[in-house]
């Protein structure tokens, strides 16, 4: 039996707005697009709680033996300042910021978005598509749009003609828009534009030749609209109806709005089966973007440099953060909420070192009650993922099977008590749940586990330095550990005990 039977996943749908039973259209196989960067600036914390959110839904589809064919891209052309295809174009005008190429501002920041997904701890898609390098299909769906009669030419640019389609289908179901009021509300406002409907959205725009990102289409130089390349690439690489997309819900509208819309104008039938997003990171209530001013980019929290932080904080403290809350609620940036996530990674990341470290000898005189425990902790992971994705509570689960490994450590629970069999599923399902779901790997740097062992082979030394009566390297082990904060106490029965400053 495979894992995703024995632990069905239900998922929000925001298409329904419920909660509904994830059955995939030709399971084994899942197919997942989730809206990458538009790569003319570095990506911000915000922007990270939605990769990481879309990460873990990928790792966890995966580790409960769905083959997931992951689609994340990369929009490198065509991301105009106004969502409906109107105001400057965000890559040409970093570009020309920076004086460089537009082809360079894409490189530059989709390297620096590669790093900090590394640094995070977020796995590469299966496919990352460009915008740029599915021009030719853009142009096509465009082509099939117009032949269909959903779209319309003024000018050099393609519209999607918004009031035209809803003759036929809905348009504004997702985010749940009246567009018909829309449409109303503003038909007189609109006489200069070139559109027929304020609501109208561009699927292809013309651009003057100075513009130098630019391409050549049935329709004079242009470039693609925002909405397209993402209704293009995920038909191309996941089929024109498919399983879960995903991105934060400030894309509800208008981008996956027009995305519905451009793949039943194109192809008669709804993209997506599965809705998902994102809630926002916020600061101080209120959603961190850049435009706001009030974000943090990845590398300020390392070295702590933003003025909003009172110190660094680590990669995977960063995400152990995002992980504690369920992926559809708003998170809240606090300095205290980030250096409480620091205190339980460690305290997670310390109990993962050492049952790494922990093998079972081999016999037990099984405790029944032990093994009780052991395997509703296992159940409970598989179950608070499976419904929903709930990192949150997910993480209180491992918090509860880190005591258990305490138990182990300081020996309240002898291993002897524990049948093989489940202590191994019990130490496998830890380890997988937090290196391979939640993605929170071991940090460089000291452990805390390591740290202990060592400290307890200079006690050793230093016991036996008394016994042959060496106590020149007796008190040299003492003051050179105290020198580096680790105070010695001799207890009255040749005992050592040590504290930390
Ligand atoms: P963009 O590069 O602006 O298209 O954003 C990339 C992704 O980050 C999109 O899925 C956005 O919805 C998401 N995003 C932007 N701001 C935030 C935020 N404050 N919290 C969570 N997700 C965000
Ligand atoms: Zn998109």
């Amino acid at each position: 039996m495979k894992l995703y039977e024995k632990y069905p996943v239900s998922l929000t749908n925001s298409l329904s707005g419920k909660k509904e039973v994830f059955e995939p259209l030709n399971a084994p196989f899942v197919g997942v697009y989730s809206c990458g960067p538009t790569v003319y600036s570095e990506v911000h914390l915000g922007n990270l709680r939605t990769f990481t959110a879309f990460d873990v839904v990928y790792r966890y589809l995966s580790f409960i033996d769905y083959k997931v064919r992951y689609v994340r891209n990369i929009t490198d052309a065509g991301h105009l300042t106004n969502d409906a295809g109107q105001g400057v174009d965000r890559i040409e005008e970093s570009a020309k910021l920076e004086s460089l190429e537009p082809m360079e501002v894409v490189q530059k920041y989709t390297n620096s978005f590669h790093e900090v997904c590394e640094l995070f701890n977020i796995l590469p898609p299966s496919i990352e598509p460009t915008a740029t390098g599915h021009i030719v299909e853009q142009i096509e769906m465009v082509n099939t749009i117009l032949a269909n009669g959903f779209a319309y030419v003024a000018n050099g640019s393609v519209y999607f003609d918004v009031r035209k389609f809803m003759e036929k289908h809905t348009y504004g179901e997702l985010s749940g828009r009246n567009i018909d009021e829309l449409l109303e509300g503003t038909r007189d406002l609109e006489r200069q534009d070139e559109k027929r409907n304020s609501v109208d959205f561009a699927i292809w725009k013309a651009v003057s030749p100075n513009h130098i990102q630019r391409w050549n289409s049935p329709w004079g130089l242009g470039i693609p609209g925002w909405h397209l390349e993402c209704s293009v690439m995920s038909a191309k690489y996941l089929g024109r109806q498919f399983d879960i997309h995903g991105g934060g819900m400030d894309l509800k509208f208008p981008h996956h709005e027009c995305e519905i819309a451009q793949s039943v104008g194109a192809y008669g039938k709804a993209p997506v089966r599965y809705w998902m997003h994102t809630n926002m990171l916020t600061v101080n209530g209120e959603k961190m973007s850049k435009s706001k001013g009030n974000s943090f980019l990845p590398k300020e929290l390392f070295s702590g440099t933003h003025p909003l932080l009172d110190k660094s904080y680590s990669p995977m403290a960063v995400r152990f953060f995002m992980l504690q809350s369920h992926y559809s609620s708003t998170l809240d940036f606090s300095n205290e909420a980030l250096s409480a996530a620091e205190k339980g990674y460690k305290k997670l990341s310390s109990s993962l070192t050492f049952i790494k470290s922990l093998n079972h000898p081999g016999t037990s005189t099984p405790d029944p009650s032990i093994h009780q425990t052991l395997e509703g902790l296992v159940e409970s992971c598989y179950q608070n993922m499976s419904d929903d994705f709930n990192t949150a509570t997910t993480l209180a689960v491992l918090f509860e099977m880190s005591s258990r490994i305490n138990d182990f450590k300081s020996g309240n629970v002898p291993l002897s008590h524990v049948d093989p069999t489940v202590f191994d599923t019990f130490k496998n399902t830890y380890v997988g749940f937090m290196e391979n779901v939640l993605g929170l790997k071991q940090e460089s740097g000291v452990d805390d586990h390591l740290l202990e062992g060592t400290i307890k082979v200079l006690i050793e030394l230093r016991k036996k330095a008394r016994t042959d009566r060496n106590f020149a390297l007796s008190d040299k082990i003492r003051d050179d550990l105290k020198a580096i904060g680790v105070q010695l106490k001799d207890g009255k029965d040749g005992e050592i005990s040590y504290s930390i400053e």
